[in-house]
């Protein structure tokens, strides 16, 4: 019997991006779809590339999973509540949503302007916000929200001030749900990754090579690891954990 048997969630951000790699890494959306799916749950699978999403879905069913794709431009607010609604009922129910999606531009402070820094809000806050508010009024008491922030959060470069500074609001956002949902019996945690070899990781180290020397570790991390962080907080193994910030970092918030 699988840690989510029978559970249906909705994952945001299952699809990853794209890099020139013979291999490339598994991204945090397709590892955690992967790994929920082989502890048992059914899954809508939500991302804006429908490439990456159906890939996602394709590989969850030749291991024999449950999963189904919707392509969404999750920028666009008006479109979150009725997919919600959509996911829910194709389900069957849901109990379980995983915010992972997220974007990061890059661009340091004197770069920045309002069109770039309302994307990166649109994407990274205000999505997570109205997917969460559309949830909570669908699922049923012992349901779980995870969001996933990043360690920039705690420990930001100052590098990539619209990148961190949303992911910080995203902790401070999943208290405010984890608030939302304490008379409904209904839980929301954070995630934290630090250095990952993702295709986003990836990117990030290109530009900037030699930063996972600084990881106690002396490694990146991989989206499996940031999945299994999910799975704990979606599984009932976590049911007395409410409003956390779970770092996954490799030590490298004391680092
Ligand atoms: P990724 O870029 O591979 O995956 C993000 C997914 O979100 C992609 O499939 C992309 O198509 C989708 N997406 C982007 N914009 C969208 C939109 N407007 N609507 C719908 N879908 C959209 O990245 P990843 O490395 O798997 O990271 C995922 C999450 O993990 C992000 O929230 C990121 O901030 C967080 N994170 C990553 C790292 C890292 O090192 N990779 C570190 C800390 C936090």
């Amino acid at each position: 019997r699988g840690r989510l048997q029978g559970r249906r969630i909705l994952v945001v951000g299952a699809g990853q991006r794209v890099i020139p790699e013979e291999a490339p890494p598994v991204g945090n959306g397709r590892a955690i779809s992967l790994l929920f799916a082989r502890e048992g749950a059914s899954l809508a699978c939500v991302d804006l590339s429908a490439d990456a999403v159906e890939q996602t879905v394709a590989q969850v069913g030749r291991e024999g999973g449950q999963a189904f794709a919707e392509v969404a431009d999750v920028a666009q607010a008006d479109a979150i509540a009725p997919l919600v609604e959509r996911c829910a009922e194709r389900l069957g129910g849901l109990d379980g949503l995983v915010l992972n999606v997220g974007i990061s531009k890059g661009l340091p402070l004197p770069g920045q302007n309002a069109r770039d820094w309302d994307q990166e809000y649109a994407v990274n806050v205000r999505s997570h916000m109205l997917f969460s508010q559309a949830a909570l009024r669908l699922m049923p008491a012992g349901s779980t929200i995870v969001l996933m922030s990043s360690l920039a959060s705690l420990r930001s470069t100052g590098r990539n001030p619209a990148y961190e500074s949303s992911k910080a609001a995203q902790v401070s956002l999943a208290r405010s749900i984890a608030a939302a949902g304490e008379a409904l019996g209904i839980r929301c945690n954070s995630v934290l990754p630090g250095l990952m070899d993702t295709p986003m990781g990836r990117d990030a180290s290109r530009r900037r090579p030699g930063r996972a020397a600084a990881v106690p570790f002396g490694r990146q991390g991989t989206g499996w690891e940031v999945a299994y962080a999910c799975l704990f907080l979606t599984s009932d193994e976590s049911s007395y954990v409410n409003a956390h910030a779970l770092q996954v970092d490799g030590g490298l918030a004391y680092g």
